[in-house]
């Protein structure tokens, strides 16, 4: 089949990267010209694992193709993705939709034959029947099906994710459409993976409700984890307890320093949104990010706390800024929380992230950056890990503790044993533990 593919970020650039390694002809266009000449020259925009040689792959078996021209790309496709960035609107947390209705326009201009076009980026429950609207009014006459195709990819997992997918959502009503997108997923459906057919709305439902749910069971274990700090509990056994219920389930009960990263924070805010333009209560969700808001600005005081009260004067090394381990994405990250509430009480940041400086660089251009770990702690009075990074989990603590000039290590992910971090001379605070000396 040939599908068009817009916004090359880490949805749009994966999907697009998957559906070629499916057998079907991807172009993918973006609007920014930079990003598109690297693809070109074999460089990719974002950090996501194996992405390279997938894309390197499907580039060379001449399935998949780059460009900037939108018009020509619709033009030649049956399928066309919207996979542009659907970001917080600044002000009052709804989705800013622009990016969407501006390609849907010119997508409405482009098509020719009948065309599927499929929102995958995340939008709002009644999104599609708008995009229908605007298309609708530059093609009256214009044969094409607007479908709901929510993606659940999770960065750093993403290549697994959409060729492993628990469920694939899709939200048509239009025969022929169905009979298309089940055509275009006919690789996972053999796979086994459900296909799940419903109506748009539900659809668009399902992806703020799955975001909505995974970040409440977050925000439920991080509470859990304050409690059994005062109450000489361990989270971890609270955590791996309750997830050998099935009807609990072992995931997602990871307690950490708050969710970040560019989706669930921007989701609930709309959820909330569309709840309260349909008039509808949403107060658990609302506590949900609150509640985790809170947690984020709290984080630091942890930090200050086991330095004696006060940073001001001191050197802090951060290690870890993405969200998340194993992406270069450092939006919403709880690392930009700690590192402004530690500037602001007077302390000294210097950081380091595998992937993640460059982002970060353009983010926090104030603070210093360091090479590697070791390099980050030298002199510094605490450490703190923000960042399950596989890497930060098998550090030389002792090596670690030797270049500094205090021993105050924050483990805000958990993943050094309180123990070795102790034997090494360090004082370890962890999340949800007693903490050791
Ligand atoms: P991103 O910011 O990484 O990429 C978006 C891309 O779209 C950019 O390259 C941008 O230049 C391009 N773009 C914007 N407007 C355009 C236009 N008019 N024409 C052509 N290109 C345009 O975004 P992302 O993280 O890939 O997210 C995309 C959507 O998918 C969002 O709605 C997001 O909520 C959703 N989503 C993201 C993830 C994730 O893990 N990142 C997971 C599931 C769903």
């Amino acid at each position: 089949m040939r599908v068009a593919v817009i916004g090359v970020g880490y949805v749009g650039l994966v999907s697009g990267a998957c559906f070629a390694q499916f057998g079907h002809h991807v172009h993918c266009v973006d609007k920014d010209p930079q990003r598109i000449a690297a693809l070109c020259a074999g460089r990719m925009p974002i950090y996501e694992p194996h992405l390279d040689a997938l894309v390197a792959d499907n580039v060379a078996a001449g399935r998949l193709t780059f460009g900037t021209d939108l018009a020509a790309a619709v033009r030649d496709a049956e399928v066309v993705f919207i996979a542009v960035g659907t970001p917080a609107r600044r002000g009052d947390g709804h989705a800013d939709l622009a990016h969407v209705f501006a390609c849907c326009r010119d997508i409405a201009q482009a098509i020719q034959g009948y065309t599927v076009v499929v929102t995958k980026s995340t939008v709002p429950v009644g999104t599609g029947d708008r995009v229908e609207h605007i298309m609708r009014v530059v093609q009256p006459q214009g044969a094409f099906a607007v479908v709901s195709n929510p993606e659940f990819l999770r960065e750093g997992a993403a290549i697994a994710d959409f060729q492993h997918p628990d469920r694939i959502v899709i939200g048509t009503q239009d025969e022929r459409a169905r009979a298309i997108m089940t055509n275009l997923y006919r690789p996972l459906a053999e796979a086994a993976v459900p296909l799940f057919f419903t109506t748009r709305r539900t659809a668009e439902l399902v992806k703020y409700a799955a975001n909505a749910f995974l970040a409440m069971k977050i925000g439920f274990v991080n509470e859990m984890a304050d409690l059994c700090e005062r109450a000489d509990a361990d989270v971890a056994g609270v955590a791996y307890g309750i997830g050998l219920d099935r009807r609990i389930g072992a995931q997602f009960l990871q307690p950490g320093p708050g969710f970040g990263g560019s989706c669930f924070p921007k989701d609930i805010q709309a959820l909330i949104k569309s709840a309260q333009d349909y008039g509808v209560p949403s107060r658990i969700i609302e506590t949900v990010a609150a509640a985790n808001e809170q947690r984020k600005r709290s984080m630091a005081r942890r930090l200050i706390k086991a330095c004696g009260g006060s940073v001001r004067g001191l050197t802090v090394a951060v290690l870890g800024l993405t969200f998340k381990a194993d992406t270069d994405d450092v939006r919403e990250a709880p690392a930009t929380s700690i590192i402004t509430a530690l500037q602001d009480e007077g302390a000294e940041v210097r950081a380091y992230d595998p992937q993640g400086m460059d982002q970060a660089r353009a983010l926090m251009p104030d603070i210093a950056y360091a090479t590697d770990p070791y390099s980050c702690v030298a002199g510094a009075h605490a450490v703190a890990i923000v960042t399950e990074w596989s890497a930060f989990r098998t550090l030389d603590l002792a090596r670690l503790r030797s270049r500094m000039a205090g021993s105050v290590l924050v483990d805000y992910r958990n993943i050094i044993p309180a123990a070795e971090a102790a034997e090494a001379g360090f004082r370890h605070v962890g999340i949800g533990r007693r903490s050791v000396t």
